[in-house]
């Protein structure tokens, strides 16, 4: 039976409350009914292919139905698709746990499921405030954040993420959380020191109320592609040490490879981890939902007694899911075979690229961290993310800007053709919603 794009556009509006996504004005511009993936490309019903720049909000670092994430998935399909993680075990969760404790050098030996990225920053929270509590100083429960951090939706997590639009309506069912100062390196090195002043003000002032410090380490993705220096990262590890506080490092986001490490923080090159690292998104390159936390032998020790209580009793029903452990195991075969490499070839070809568009008087702060490349759009018309996103799908590319920030975050596929055509089709879209304006 052959459907048509006008038909599932208005099923879908009927049906499906859509995330993100201010329903009454979906009515006018309807979302796109894809059919297939292939590859970065995605296709919908009437014949267009677009490439898919956004890994299908960040996920998808391999394209659309990759056959050796497939082939990994479909074999524990038919073997052990899930069981609990409660009083079992499976291999798919061992080994995806052991690999990446690997990956940590051994400092983040302890590695605890959640389903979505929002789940694993829960746990992280519970983590370090009842670890606390376990040794006595249950006074730290108090949260620092970055301005225009990003954590995630649900209550907590919206507690330690200010983005105004996603938060403000839930402001008076929130946890407070501190707000400091966010590096960004559009602001220069002036702008580092005085986020690491107000963050040594605040510790100095209530480090023994405050239980941990939540970054994305390197580049805040939704608060629009905000990058900051490694050596922020290092100076803020040492800070939080020295103030007995713990540091957890949001790699929801830039984790998997996207800015050039398989862990943004081994950027740092800090003596040290964070005490909790978090995945999720592309550790199973958009095949299925799952999250993670790594964590540290001290924290993990914290909760080791005979008392139930004093236990992390914290579960998902779907923790630990087999068939997306599955996947993860496949995504690091892919790393373990040479994918940084491979990234790093990309990330030179995509800035060549768009190097031209630096001299662009339309644009400023033209940004590169890894496979992250983004700029600002000067004296942006009104709603031009909407208007871009539909201009690019004229030039065959899916692309969702965050306000005037137009950014780039595409599967790990590009080559030197695929580098141009986005150029020339960010361009175009660029020209024609600039010139029409
Ligand atoms: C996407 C994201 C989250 C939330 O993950 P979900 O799977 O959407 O719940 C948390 N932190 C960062 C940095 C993210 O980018």
């Amino acid at each position: 039976m052959s459907v048509s794009t006008p038909e599932l556009q208005q099923r879908s509006l009927a049906a499906v409350w859509h995330p993100c996504t201010q329903m009454a004005r979906a009515e006018r511009v309807p979302p796109l009914p894809i059919q297939r993936g292939e590859g970065a490309w995605l296709y919908d019903f009437d014949g267009h292919r677009y490439f898919d720049a956004n890994s299908s909000w960040w996920v998808n670092l391999f394209g659309h139905a990759d056959a050796q994430l497939n082939a990994a998935i479909k074999q524990q399909l038919d073997t052990l698709p899930h069981v609990m993680l409660a009083g079992c075990t499976h291999e798919p969760a061992i080994r995806l746990a052991e690999r990446l404790s690997a990956r940590t050098g051994g400092a983040l030996g302890h590695c605890f499921f959640g389903s979505d990225g929002a789940s694993a920053v829960e746990i992280a929270l519970k983590q370090s405030f009842h670890s606390w509590r376990n040794l006595g100083q249950a006074e730290k429960r108090e949260f620092v954040c970055l301005k225009n951090g990003y954590h995630g939706e649900t209550i907590g997590a919206l507690a330690v993420t200010d983005v105004a639009i996603f938060r403000d309506a839930y402001d008076p069912l929130l946890m407070r959380a501190h707000i400091v100062e966010s590096p960004d390196t559009r602001c220069g090195i002036e702008g580092q020191v005085k986020a690491l002043a107000a963050m040594r003000a605040l510790l100095e002032e209530r480090s023994p109320q405050i239980a941990a410090v939540i970054v994305e380490p390197l580049v805040q993705g939704a608060a629009g592609m905000v990058m900051h220096s490694p050596a922020y990262l290092r100076a803020l590890r040492a800070m939080t040490r020295e103030f007995n506080v713990h540091l957890i490092a949001d790699e929801i986001a830039v984790g998997c490879g996207r800015t050039g490490t398989f862990f943004a923080w081994e950027q740092a090159e800090s003596p040290e981890w964070p005490d909790f690292v978090l995945l999720s998104k592309g550790i199973t390159g958009g095949t299925l939902p799952l999250s993670l936390v790594l964590t540290t032998e001290a924290v993990y020790r914290a909760f080791w007694s005979e008392d139930v209580t004093r236990g992390f009793l914290h579960s998902h029903s779907y923790t630990g899911n087999a068939l997306a452990c599955a996947a993860a195991n496949a995504v690091l075969d892919r790393f373990d075979a040479g994918q940084l490499e491979r990234n790093a070839a990309q990330s030179k070809m995509l800035g060549a690229a768009f190097a031209p568009l630096a001299e662009d008087p339309r644009i400023e702060h033209l940004r590169q961290r890894g496979l992250i490349l983004a700029f600002d759009v000067k004296d942006a018309p009104e709603r031009f993310a909407e208007k871009f996103h539909l201009a690019a799908r004229q030039h065959e590319l899916l692309i969702r800007p965050i306000g005037h920030t137009v950014y780039l975050m595409p599967p790990y596929l590009i080559g030197p053709a695929t580098a141009s055509f986005l150029a020339n089709a960010v361009t175009n879209a660029l020209n024609d919603v600039l010139l029409s304006a």
